[in-house]
């Protein structure tokens, strides 16, 4: 019997998973990974103030899921460079069960509350 251990969680696994859950959100909002940061509306809608507010919220969203798939290749960057796992601000390892919850984490607890980027 095989015993496994709590280290090998696949994080590559869990990033790569990640990554296409927003990869396709972006697709399915009409933008690509790499695309254009202008939608085209119909311009029927263009007088649509309603419009407006939507294509924000759009863009806000756009923002966030960007921000997350670019957090999401840093952190596979890391995993290929055999940095994945170590704090920026300390140089320390990241705990797994902190690394499980948030596999783009890149400093340890005590580092984030000094950095509180978010
Ligand atoms: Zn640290």
């Amino acid at each position: 019997m095989s015993t496994k251990k709590d280290a090998e969680i696949d994080y590559r696994q869990l990033l790569e998973t990640e990554k296409s859950s927003l990869t396709l959100q972006l697709a399915e909002i009409g933008y690509g990974e790499t695309g254009s940061t202008q939608l085209s509306y119909d311009s029927n809608f263009a007088d649509s103030s309603q419009v407006t507010a939507e294509k924000s919220e759009t863009e806000a969203l756009v923002s966030e899921l960007r921000s997350a798939l670019a957090d999401v290749n840093e952190a596979l960057s890391r995993l290929d460079k055999g940095t994945y796992g170590i704090c920026q601000g300390c140089g320390l390892a990241i705990s797994s069960p902190r690394l499980e919850a948030i596999p783009t984490v890149k400093y340890c607890i005590d580092c984030a509350s000094v950095h509180k980027k978010r």
